[in-house]
């Protein structure tokens, strides 16, 4: 695992994150604080080194265990639609890089993350950010089950392709809550959706674009 003293951040690094945000704000990002989080995280950290030079194209990269680091605008995207304010309870489906993750905590929010591949739930002891952002609790463990002894929350953030709505993760949201969850719409697609918990219990659906991720799979693995 990289080390935060061994990384460094070069005016180049910082240069192509400055055009990678102009990138977001042409496909339509707008809000101020995601686009702040963006610039100022250094997304090469999150990924090995030989992606270094590539780092801030607007992509998905592979990291261990088959699964990939979500592309910027898709990061940008979910969490605009989460509307974060500061020390809300967020929880975070699919840990991945942890580039996400980091997002949702340099917007102030409380951030619960589970991931189901133990090969990348066993790199987060060695987070880059631990001292910075001391507000994620990273968990290992099945996303479809949630976290019910630390519940309700805010908002919860789904960031693999879900075949369903996961119930039990419905019921861990609070009132007003919103959950962002890409849900299959066909083999290869998803449609994003932020539900809103309505305070009868009803559930308000929005649909946005279409994405594509890697799929929310039952269980966890053994190794
Ligand atoms: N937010 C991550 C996205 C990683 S891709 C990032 O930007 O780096 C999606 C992640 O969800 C993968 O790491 C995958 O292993 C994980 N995942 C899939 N199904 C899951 C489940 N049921 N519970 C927890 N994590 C899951």
């Amino acid at each position: 695992m990289r080390k935060l003293e061994d990384l460094v951040d070069t005016y180049l690094h910082k240069g192509l994150r400055n055009k990678l945000v102009d990138t977001l704000k042409e496909k339509g990002i707008t809000d101020i604080q995601v686009l702040e989080a963006i610039h100022s995280i250094p997304r090469h950290y999150f990924l090995d080194s030989a992606f270094d030079k590539i780092a801030y194209e607007d992509r998905a990269f592979p990291i261990a265990s088959e699964q990939t680091i979500s592309q910027p605008y898709t990061v940008a995207y979910q969490t605009q639609l989460l509307q974060i304010k500061k020390g809300e309870k967020v929880l975070e489906i699919g840990t991945g890089s942890m580039y996400q993750t980091t997002v949702l905590a340099a917007l102030g929010a409380k951030v619960y993350t589970i991931e189901r591949q133990k090969q990348l739930f066993e790199q987060t002891p060695t987070y880059l950010y631990k001292n910075q952002y001391p507000n994620i609790e990273f968990f290992f463990g099945d996303g479809f089950e949630g976290l019910p002894l630390l519940a309700p929350f805010d908002k919860i953030l789904i960031t693999a392709a879900a075949p369903k709505i996961p119930e039990k993760l419905w019921e861990q949201l609070k009132v007003s809550g919103k959950m962002v969850i890409p849900l299959d719409e066909s083999e290869t697609a998803q449609r994003m959706l932020r539900l809103t918990k309505k305070k009868d219990g009803t559930v308000k659906r929005e649909a946005f674009d279409a994405f594509s991720f890697v799929p929310m799979l039952e269980g966890k693995t053994q190794k």
